[in-house]
């Protein structure tokens, strides 16, 4: 099969088309991949920014699939069956984190696309038992981005609590999502640029944003929380400043640049300051409900699985509207 291989971080992924198809284990299915989301945490997997990946590895854990084969102990899935495979890949469900219901900070977790092969390959294996059915509405390119930028936004969401005037920090895959959600629950959002980026706000404003502009401007009115997804820890001084008292400020990226040093008053009266990580499946079940019932809508911009170096730059320029996803075709 071929799959986009990372060999040693730091550099750019290489085309290998003479890998063998994996065999799948028990609990786990072997799926034909149809489409795979390209993450900023590939990016930051990529440039050796998150220790000790597997290696040499495939990438991608934003994966919408057939499933081809079954290993043994499947008790759910049959072939032919369209799945979603995230970026949680498995659990030990004995740890005081999984038996909590926290199994998104399992001490043992591991992840798809980081510590197990993931979705640049045309074939990829997952545990049956953590992939998701994805709503029929929407076709594989489309589906993608759900898996991690729609998820991640969603668990966002839900941290930061009731907040009428909701702020979202750096505009990229999961941001043009989590807008969605957001106005489906009534919140008014304001959306944050990088300063030039006309473009990126005309796209926050056509989703429905009330109001977008450069993140070194302040909002016309004060947050009631704020989402950082761009990995810019000069953001969260930012975003305490914007926001009310009592207000969450949410880091939604798995890496970001240090945080300057800030006066205790910024988040003096009550300001929340905190990261999300990972999923649960019950977030993801939760979260594939409400895109299909909205529906969310996602642009994507389609490489062939051999440009995914590409892919990989152009996220990282910035030059994407929406989400990056790799199709199997060339
Ligand atoms: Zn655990
Ligand atoms: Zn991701």
């Amino acid at each position: 099969m071929r799959a986009m291989l990372l060999e040693r971080p730091g550099e750019d992924l290489h085309l290998r088309t003479d890998l063998a198809v994996p065999h799948p284990g028990p609990h786990e299915v072997l799926i034909r991949v149809k489409a795979c989301g390209v993450c900023r945490t590939d990016l930051h997997v990529r440039d050796g920014e998150l220790e000790h990946p597997k290696l040499p590895l495939v990438p991608g854990h934003e994966i919408v699939g057939i499933v081809e084969a079954r290993g043994s102990g499947i008790t759910a899935l049959q072939e032919g069956d369209r799945v979603g495979v995230p970026w949680l890949g498995w659990t030990c469900g004995e740890c005081g984190f999984c038996r909590s219901g926290r199994e998104n900070l399992c001490d043992r977790a591991r992840f798809t696309g980081y510590q197990i092969d993931g979705g640049y390959a045309e074939f990829t294996l997952a545990d049956e038992r953590y992939c998701f059915p994805i709503p029929s509405g929407f076709d594989d390119i489309a589906a993608a981005p759900l898996l991690c930028a729609g998820l991640i936004g969603y668990r966002a969401l839900k941290l930061a609590g009731v907040a009428k005037r909701l702020g979202l920090y750096g505009f990229g895959a999961a941001a043009h999502i989590a807008i969605q959600v957001a106005r489906h629950r009534g919140q008014d959002v304001f959306a944050f640029t990088k300063p030039d980026d006309a473009a990126g706000q005309d796209f926050a404003r056509s989703l429905g944003a009330v109001w977008a502009g450069g993140s070194d401007t302040a909002p016309p009115e004060t947050l009631d929380a704020a989402l950082i997804f761009a990995p810019v820890g000069a953001l969260v001084p930012a975003a305490l400043k914007a926001t009310a008292k009592g207000g969450t400020i949410v880091c939604a990226g798995i890496h970001m640049s240090d945080i300057p040093s800030f006066p205790y008053r910024i988040l003096w009266e009550e300001r929340v300051l905190r990261s999300v990580a990972n999923l649960t499946r019950q977030d993801g079940e939760e979260f594939l409900a409400i895109a299909g019932g909205i529906p969310v809508r996602t642009t994507t911009t389609p490489y062939p699985l051999s440009r995914a170096n590409d892919a990989l730059a152009d996220l990282r320029s910035g030059r994407l509207e929406g989400a990056a996803v790799l199709t199997m075709q060339g």
